[in-house]
Parts: C-alpha cells; sequence; structure tokens
C-alpha cells in the first residue's frame, strides 16, 4: 500500500562507484550521526541552522505548517519539537550563514534520494530544478 501511495520518482543518478561510493559511506555515516540526516542528496543544513528539514513528517523545505503546537512541537509526532522551530533557534546561534534562514529552498528533487550531496554539490547535480521555479528565479533576479 506504501508503495503504491509513494509518488516520488525513482532515482536517475549513477550507482556510485569508487571514490563515489567512498564519499556516500562517509556522509552517511557522518551526518546521520550528527544531523539524523536522510539522505536527500541536496543538503541546505545552512539554511536550516543545521536542522535537518527532511526530519519533518511533510519534508517541508521552506519553515514550519500552520500546525506548530504552542510548545513548539511538532502536529503530527508531539512527542517531538517542530524541526523548523529548531531551525530558527540554530539559526540564531550560528556564527555564519544566519541570514541564510531566510533564503527560498527550490523544491525537493526526489531523484536525489539517498545520493551524496557533497557529491551532488560538486558535480552540480543538486542544481536541477523545475522550469516554473527556474522562471520565478529569473523574475526575483530582476
Ligand atoms: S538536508 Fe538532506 S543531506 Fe542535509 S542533513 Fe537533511 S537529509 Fe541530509
Amino acid at each position: 500500500m506504501a508503495d503504491r501511495l509513494d509518488r516520488r520518482p525513482p532515482q536517475t543518478a549513477p550507482e556510485p562507484r569508487g571514490f563515489g561510493r567512498a564519499l556516500l559511506v562517509l556522509e552517511k555515516e557522518i551526518k546521520e550521526e550528527i544531523y539524523d540526516c536522510r539522505m536527500c542528496g541536496q543538503c541546505i543544513l545552512h539554511s536550516t541552522g543545521m536542522s535537518c528539514p527532511m526530519r519533518c513528517p511533510k519534508s517541508l523545505r521552506n519553515g514550519p505548517c500552520g500546525g506548530v503546537m504552542i510548545d513548539g512541537s511538532c502536529e503530527v509526532l508531539p512527542d517531538r519539537p517542530c524541526v523548523w522551530v529548531q531551525a530558527w533557534e540554530g539559526s540564531r546561534r550560528l556564527p555564519v550563514w544566519r541570514s541564510h534562514m531566510e533564503h527560498l529552498n527550490k523544491p525537493v528533487d526526489w531523484r536525489l534520494q539517498e545520493t551524496s550531496s557533497w557529491e551532488n554539490l560538486l558535480s552540480r547535480r543538486d542544481r536541477h530544478a523545475p522550469a516554473a521555479w527556474a522562471a520565478y528565479e529569473q523574475r526575483s533576479a530582476r
């Protein structure tokens, strides 16, 4: 049932080998331990006060939904704090990237799931955005 409801596109990145494979394993080990990383392949930790936005049950990349509880907990998982409350608090403590909290992040590209965001950054694979997003960015740059 869950498989049928999953509308994410399949991965398109090639199977990592050699150095790419080592990078993937290293990133996964480090970031899962420190940030509870979900390996989305397009890291925006610098824009979210080092709080991983993919831990949000709704996978929101641009701030909280309207359901944050008055005590700052998540409406879906009430025993956990909202990752966006943590993001804001974390961003205030950062010596750098503070203003990145105000950046508008493009939609997540699910094809990069389970790939290395480090490799995707270097190869620029994480630059892909839907056409409508590119048009929005062009308009904003004017
Ligand atoms: S934003 Fe993506 S790559 Fe970065 S910590 Fe979260 S899941 Fe991992």
